[in-house]
C-alpha cells in the first residue's frame, strides 16, 4: 500500500467519524430516508377569483404594469409586487436557505416583505392566505431557478405564512399550478388563448416602450420629456390591453408621443449594453445597483435586452432540442419521427409568428426600437466558446451577445451583470476572458451583484466607461475628419434641419455611436464623400485634445475630482489645449453631474 493510499484511508475514516458525530448531534442516526413529496396546497378556485389577488413581479416596471392591466382586463384581481430592494434582500437571506443566488433572495424576500406589510397593516395571516396567491416563473434545470418554488414556500413558512399559495408558470410546460395541477385546470385561472396573447402583447409593448426610452432620453433637449412620454405611453397601452383591443392603434398614439420629444443627436455618448443573468439585467432596482439609470447619469446611452429576446431564445432552443432528439425513443420507448416533425413545425411557426409580430410593432413605431437579435447568429458566434446544450441562466446567449455587440457595432462596451452565487454566470465568466482575448475591440466588464459593495462596483465600471468614452470620441473624431467637416459645420447643419431633431428620425448604422452615425447622414445630405486621408486610429492624446477643444467651445462643465468639496463647480474656462488640470473626462456637450466621491457618497 502506497503512502498516498494510507493517507486516503485515514481521510475517509476521519470523514466518516465526523459524519457520525454530526448525525448524533442533529438526531439523524436513523438512516431510513423517505422520499420527499411536494406538499399539496389548496388550489385557487374559480369561485374565489373575485376575492383573491394574484401577485406577481420580477420584470421592469413597464412590463409589470402592462401585464397587470392585461390580466385585470380578463377579469382577475391582480397586483405586481414593488421592485425588490435591499430590504427584500435582507429578508430573503433571513428566511431563505444558505447559499442561494442573489435573485432568489431578492424575489423571495420581496414576497415575504409584501406579506409582512399586509400583516402590519392589520390583516390576519389567515386573511392574507385566503385573499392572495403568488404567480411566478419556474423551470427545472441545472441552476437554482428550479428551486425557486421550494424557496418561496420555505421562506413563507418560516416567516409565519405557511400555506400561502405559490402558483408556478413553467417555461417548458406552459402554466400549471405547482401543486394540485388537475384542480388548477378547472380552477381560478383560465389559461386560454386570450390569456397568452394578452401576455405576449404586454411583454412586447413593455419592451418597445423601454427601448424607446433608453434610446431617446440621453439626447432629449428638454429634460424629463422622455419620462413623461413613457408615463403617458404606459397609460395608453394599459387602457388598450385592459379592453382587450388590438394594440396597433395605441402604438400609433405612442409613436406620436415619443415623436414629439426633441433631441440633439450630435451629443457624443458611448453606447453601453447591459447583459448577463436574466433577472439581474432586467430589474430596475437594487438588484443591479440601478445600473441603467446610473450609467445614463454618467453620460452613457444604455442598451437593455428586451424580455422578448428571452422568449425568442426559448423557442430557438426548443427547436434545437427537437432536432437533437429526432429519431430517438421518447419516454415511452417509442420512436415517432412524425411527432417530432410536427412539434418542430409548431415551434418554428410560433417563433416566426413571434418575431413577425415584434417587427410589425417596431414598424408602427418608425423602426426606432431595435430588432431582436438573430438567435442563429448568436448561436454560431458562441458555439466555439460555449456549448448550446449547457443550460441554465442565459446559456450560450451571454457569450454570443458580447461578440454580437462587437461585430455588429452595437455597443462600445458590454457590462455583464452576474448575481452573487450564480452558477451559470460563473461558467460564462471564465469563457468571456477568452472572448476578450480573441476580440481586442471588445470592452467588457463582468460585475458581481451582491447587494453590497456598490461603491467598488461603480468605481470599476467608471474606469471601463472611461475607455468606452475614449473609443467613442475616437470614432466621432475619425468620421468627422474623414468627411472634412468641422464640428461647427456639422452642428450648424443639423440645427438647420428641424426634422433631424425628431426623436424618431431615421439614422444610418455605419458606426456604433449615434453622433458618428449622424455625421454619415449629414454627409449624405450634403453629398460629401468620405476620404481615407485620415489615419483611422488617432492617438489617444490627439483624440483627447480634439475632444477638449470641443468641450471648451461648448462650455462643458468639468468636475474637480481631487477636491471633493469643489467637485460640482463649473471650471470650463480652465480647459486648454493641453488638457484641463481638473477636468478628467468631459465629452463635448456633456455635463458630468457627479464625481467618483459624490457617486460613492450617493451610494452610501
Ligand atoms: S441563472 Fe444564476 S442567478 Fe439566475 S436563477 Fe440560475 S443560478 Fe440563480
Amino acid at each position: 500500500m502506497s503512502p498516498n493510499d494510507t493517507l486516503d484511508r485515514q481521510a475517509q475514516q476521519e470523514l466518516k467519524d465526523y459524519e457520525e458525530k454530526l448525525r448524533q448531534e442533529l438526531g439523524l442516526e436513523d438512516d431510513n430516508a423517505e422520499q420527499w413529496r411536494k406538499p399539496v396546497e389548496r388550489p385557487l378556485l374559480r369561485q374565489s377569483r373575485e376575492t383573491t389577488t394574484i401577485l406577481f413581479g420580477g420584470l421592469t416596471t413597464a412590463h409589470d404594469e402592462l401585464i397587470r392591466d392585461t390580466i385585470q382586463g380578463l377579469g382577475y384581481k391582480v397586483e405586481p409586487l414593488p421592485c425588490p430592494d435591499n430590504v427584500a434582500l435582507g429578508i430573503g437571506k433571513e428566511f431563505g436557505n444558505r447559499g442561494q443566488c442573489n435573485p432568489t433572495y431578492y424575489t423571495v424576500g420581496n414576497l415575504v416583505k409584501y406579506c409582512q406589510n399586509l400583516r402590519e397593516q392589520g390583516m390576519s395571516v389567515e386573511e392574507i392566505k385566503e385573499q392572495y396567491v403568488f404567480l411566478t416563473a419556474g423551470a427545472c434545470g441545472p441552476c437554482r431557478f428550479g428551486m425557486y418554488e421550494a424557496e418561496f414556500r420555505k421562506a413563507l413558512k418560516d416567516a409565519g405564512f405557511e400555506g400561502f399559495r405559490v402558483l408556478l408558470f413553467e417555461q417548458e410546460k406552459g402554466i400549471s399550478q405547482a401543486s394540485g395541477d388537475e384542480a388548477a385546470e378547472e380552477g381560478g385561472i383560465d389559461f386560454t388563448k386570450d390569456f397568452y396573447m394578452g401576455l405576449i402583447k404586454a411583454i412586447m409593448v413593455g419592451d418597445l416602450i423601454n427601448d424607446l426610452g433608453y434610446q431617446i432620453r440621453p439626447y432629449e433637449i428638454n429634460s424629463g420629456q422622455t419620462n413623461e412620454a413613457i408615463k403617458q405611453a404606459k397609460l395608453i397601452a394599459g387602457d388598450c390591453l385592459r379592453a382587450g383591443e388590438k394594440v396597433e392603434e395605441a402604438l400609433l398614439k405612442i409613436r406620436d408621443l415619443f415623436g414629439a420629444v426633441r433631441c440633439d443627436f450630435t451629443r457624443v455618448k458611448p453606447k453601453v449594453k447591459i447583459t448577463g443573468e436574466f433577472w439581474a439585467m432586467t430589474t430596475e432596482g437594487d438588484g443591479n445597483y440601478r445600473m441603467g439609470e446610473w450609467l445614463e447619469s454618467e453620460g452613457a446611452q444604455v442598451l437593455t435586452e428586451p424580455v422578448s429576446t428571452w422568449v425568442d431564445y426559448l423557442l430557438y432552443i426548443g427547436k434545437h432540442d427537437i432536432m437533437k432528439t429526432y429519431g430517438l425513443p421518447d419516454s415511452d420507448g417509442k420512436v415517432s419521427r412524425f411527432k417530432s416533425l410536427k412539434s418542430y413545425a409548431l415551434v418554428a411557426a410560433l417563433k416566426l409568428y413571434f418575431r413577425r409580430r415584434y417587427d410589425k410593432y417596431r414598424k408602427i413605431l418608425g423602426m426606432k426600437p431595435m430588432i431582436l437579435p438573430d438567435q442563429g447568429k448568436i448561436h454560431k458566434l458562441a458555439q466555439s466558446y460555449y456549448n448550446i446544450d449547457l443550460r441554465g441562466g442565459e446559456g450560450h446567449m451571454e457569450v454570443g451577445k458580447n461578440i454580437y455587440a462587437v461585430l455588429e457595432k452595437k455597443a462600445h462596451m458590454v457590462i455583464s451583470v452576474k448575481p452573487f452565487g450564480c452558477m451559470p454566470s460563473t461558467q460564462s465568466d471564465g469563457v468571456q476572458s477568452k472572448v476578450v482575448n480573441d476580440y481586442p475591440d471588445c470592452i467588457f466588464i463582468p460585475i458581481e451583484t451582491s447587494g453590497d459593495g456598490e461603491v467598488n462596483i461603480k468605481s470599476r465600471v467608471q474606469m471601463k466607461l472611461y475607455e468606452a468614452k475614449v473609443r467613442c470620441r475616437e470614432e466621432f473624431a475619425r468620421v468627422l475628419e474623414g468627411y472634412g467637416f468641422s464640428l461647427e459645420q456639422f452642428r450648424d447643419y443639423v440645427k438647420s434641419q428641424p426634422e433631424y431633431a425628431s426623436s424618431l428620425a431615421e439614422q444610418p448604422h455605419h458606426e456604433v455611436g449615434v453622433a458618428a452615425n449622424m455625421i454619415h447622414k449629414v454627409a449624405k445630405a450634403m453629398k460629401r464623400h468620405y476620404s481615407l486621408r485620415v489615419d483611422p486610429k488617432m492617438s489617444i492624446e490627439e483624440v483627447e485634445s480634439l475632444a477638449r477643444r470641443q468641450a471648451e467651445a461648448e462650455g462643458a462643465v468639468c468636475v474637480n475630482v481631487d477636491e471633493p468639496e469643489t467637485a460640482a463647480t463649473a471650471q470650463s474656462d480652465e480647459c486648454g489645449e493641453d488638457g484641463c488640470p481638473t477636468c478628467t473626462d468631459s465629452l463635448p456637450g456633456e455635463q458630468k453631474h457627479r464625481s467618483i466621491d459624490q457617486t460613492a457618497a450617493a451610494a452610501r
